[in-house]
């Protein structure tokens, strides 16, 4: 869908007029090109307090050939030399022209309130500095599993810290907080390499959990990481199921493309398109849980990737609301997902280090006028990957959500002209997103080194003002 506002606001005209009437300023957003390096520019490193994530985080720049300069006087330069890591000083000025691309802050070493000032001192000199769809990573330590009062209060203030700069930082830059448990900084790789590139364009604000677990993950082949598997897409012949189809099959999956029986020509187009195979039937019919399964063991042996993504909205005020459309949207949003997963934990078919991965919404989060039944549908969402969570791990399987806010499809092209607009541009990046930005979430959880992934709700809704 065409957002004419973005082109208009990005033209010398256009920009006057904007500035002068302080209207909504969106700039166009990086987007994952193959052919580009993952940070297109340089990174900033710092610590507070000889953090001790620094080492695990310059072990990624250095995998990503990231041109990094580390933060003077936060003692990351040698942590990254340690790594094989050259991150040459840098002390920032007010004359000097250096931009930045992304500033990653390993906040790990902020052990009580006080400490706090450490983000102060290292963001507020170089906050100026970013540029266009520019990256801001914090990266602590998981509050809750801290036995010492004082670190875990000091912990969960960042969150707070990340989602105000996220608010702040104008020009399609994001701001995102990791907690990384104790002994899981290993797991942080696939997690860092996602908020770090353009494939988390349309993320900002979002606090994401890298836990330690039982659950063998692999190092990828990061060009092809899904190589090797079997990926199922519901709703896969259009909108943010099409993309997430193309993205699975971009990072290296077979995917099977499932979809009503109406929307069987759609469905083949998308297949393929990826080399892919097609699965017509509906989610909701008494035998699909069987079939679904049985077609996996039949054609594959099996199942790696299991993504939830068919929904439907019917909107009703509640009092107008009949039955019939708050049954179909409870079911095929949420009841026919608990019973595939159901069927498919019943049969064996998820593979050791297989991913469960479902659609909600932030009218999950957040609720919304007319969608009582939608928005509790998808709050049950949450409630399912919350509830399956130590069921599926202790199989070897993750379970995470995404949470999409207005993203550009004919759902959304639907919405009347002013409610459309509103939900453009209440965001931090003034725009809506694009299908494929849900999608590189969701290959980011697939990623089979997410096993560190587990039980998040990320959403894909540019820092939407609607919402936490
Ligand atoms: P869409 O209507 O374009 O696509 C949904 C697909 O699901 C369709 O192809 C449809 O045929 C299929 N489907 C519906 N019922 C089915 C059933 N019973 N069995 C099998 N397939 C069925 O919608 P979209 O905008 O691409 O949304 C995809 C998902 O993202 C949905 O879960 C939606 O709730 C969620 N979402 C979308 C937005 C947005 O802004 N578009 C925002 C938040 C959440």
């Amino acid at each position: 869908m065409s957002d004419r506002y973005i082109d208009f606001v990005n033209s010398p005209f256009g920009q006057l007029v904007a500035k002068n009437l302080g209207l909504p300023n969106p700039m166009p957003l990086d987007r994952f090109d193959a052919n580009a390096p993952v940070v297109k520019g340089t990174v900033l490193l710092g610590a507070a307090n000889g953090g001790d994530l620094t080492d695990a985080i310059a072990k990624v720049l250095s995998n990503i050939n990231a041109e990094t300069l580390a933060f003077s006087d936060s003692g990351v330069q040698e942590a990254a030399a340690s790594v094989g890591l050259n991150a040459q000083a840098y002390a920032p000025s007010a004359e000097d022209t250096q931009k930045f691309k992304a500033l990653v802050f390993d906040a790990s070493g902020i052990k009580n309130s006080a400490e706090l000032k450490a983000l102060h001192s290292f963001f507020g000199p170089v906050i100026r500095k970013m540029s266009g769809s520019g990256r801001i990573i914090v990266i602590g330590r998981t509050p809750e599993l801290l036995d010492d009062a004082k670190y875990t209060t000091a912990q969960r203030a960042l969150e707070g810290f990340t989602r105000a700069i996220g608010k702040e930082v104008k020009k399609g830059c994001t701001a995102q907080l990791v907690y990384v448990a104790p002994g899981a900084d290993a797991n942080l790789e696939s997690t860092l390499r996602f908020f770090i590139s353009p494939k988390s364009a349309y993320v900002s604000g979002q606090v994401v959990r890298v836990q330690a677990t039982a659950i063998v993950g692999e190092t990828p082949n990061w060009a092809q990481p899904l190589s090797g598997k079997v990926a199922l897409v519901t709703g896969a012949s259009r909108g943010i199921g099409e993309a997430i189809a193309q993205t699975l099959a971009r990072d290296g999956a077979h995917v099977i493309c499932l979809d009503v029986p109406q929307q069987e020509a759609d469905l083949q187009r998308v297949a393929a398109s990826i080399n892919g195979s097609v699965l017509a039937l509906d989610i909701t019919a008494a035998d699909a849980p069987k079939a679904i399964a049985a077609h996996c063991k039949k054609a594959h042996k099996g199942l790696d990737i299991i993504v939830h993504n068919a929904g439907v909205t019917r909107d009703k005020t509640l009092a107008n609301m009949k039955d019939q459309l708050w049954n179909m949207v409870i079911d095929i949003n949420l009841s026919s997902e608990e019973r595939i997963n159901d069927e498919l934990i019943a049969k064996k078919i998820l593979r050791a280090n297989g991913r469960v991965i479902c659609v909600s919404s932030i009218s999950g989060i957040a609720g919304n006028m007319g969608q009582s039944n939608y928005a509790t549908s998808k709050a049950g969402v949450i409630g399912m990957v919350n509830s399956m969570q130590p069921l599926l791990e202790s199989k070897g399987v993750t379970i995470n959500a995404v949470a999409p806010g207005f993203i550009e499809t004919q759902m959304t092209a639907a919405i009347p002209f002013a409610i459309r607009e509103a939900g453009r541009r209440m965001n931090s990046m003034s725009q809506g997103g694009l299908p494929v930005d849900v999608a590189e979430a969701i290959a980011w959880y697939a990623s089979p080194a997410s096993n560190g992934v587990n039980g998040n709700i990320v959403r894909v809704c540019g820092q939407s003002l609607i919402g936490a």
